[in-house]
Formats: C-alpha cells, sequence, structure tokens
C-alpha cells in the first residue's frame, strides 16, 4: 500500500528503530512508549487490522504470534510477563490501520485496560 504509514517502515522509506526482523515480520520500538518494553510487531505484507489477518489464514497471524514471542524473549520480558495487545477497529482504539501487535512489558500493568 503506497500510503500506509508502516508499509513505509516495512520498505525502508521511513526509518524506524527496528528490534527484530524475519521474513514476514517486522519489529521496531513504538514511537510514543508506554512501558519500558513497547515494541510493535507487524507483518510485511498489508493487512488493516487482526480481523483481516485473521481471515487471510495462511499463517501469517502465527508468524506474528511467534515474532511477538520472540521480541518479548529478545526484552528480557517473557519471564516475568507481559502483553500483547491488537487494537481493533476505532472502538479499540486503533489508528493505524496496518495491522499491529503491542509488546509491552517492563512494568507491572493494569487490568482491565482501559
Ligand atoms: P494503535 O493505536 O493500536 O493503532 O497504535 C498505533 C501505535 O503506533 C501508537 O502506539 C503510536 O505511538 C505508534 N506509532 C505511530 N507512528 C509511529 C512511528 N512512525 N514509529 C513507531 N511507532 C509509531
Ligand atoms: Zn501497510
Amino acid at each position: 500500500m503506497t500510503d500506509c504509514l508502516f508499509c513505509k517502515i516495512v520498505a525502508k522509506e521511513i526509518p524506524a528503530e527496528i528490534v527484530l526482523e524475519t521474513d514476514r515480520a517486522l519489529a521496531f520500538r513504538d514511537i510514543n512508549p508506554q512501558a519500558p518494553t513497547h515494541v510493535l510487531v507487524i507483518p510485511k505484507e498489508h493487512h488493516p487490522d487482526a480481523a483481516a489477518l485473521a481471515e487471510a489464514d495462511d499463517g501469517l497471524a502465527d508468524d506474528l504470534l511467534k515474532a511477538a514471542h520472540a521480541v518479548a524473549v529478545q526484552e528480557g520480558v517473557a519471564e516475568a510477563g507481559y502483553r500483547v495487545v491488537l487494537n481493533t477497529g476505532p472502538a479499540a482504539g486503533q489508528t493505524v490501520f496496518h495491522v499491529h501487535a503491542h509488546v509491552v512489558g517492563g512494568r507491572d500493568l493494569g487490568w482491565p485496560p482501559g
């Protein structure tokens, strides 16, 4: 997609602090971190949200979850615990419509979320 912020990060047209790259996924630090670890994990292929990704049914959602876990291990938050968040749609606060998993950790996280 030509006018998608995260597609531009995949294409390296916009800089990002990349922490993990696989053949199908990319992980980079959130520009406005909400916790000591706040990384966004995206499929390189454009899907607008988690619902579209689930419907793609080609193993990409599986790759995304595995990449999120790898990021948590790499960031040193896997043992203490962390959160993987997929805001889906405007009511959930999704603002960038290229599916992204927030990997959040490094502090105690309240529940329920806002
Ligand atoms: P969401 O509200 O779930 O759609 O999350 C979008 C996230 O993207 C927010 O946490 C933003 O801080 C983050 N974000 C927006 N632009 C950038 C960027 N250029 N690089 C890294 N993170 C970004
Ligand atoms: Zn995109």
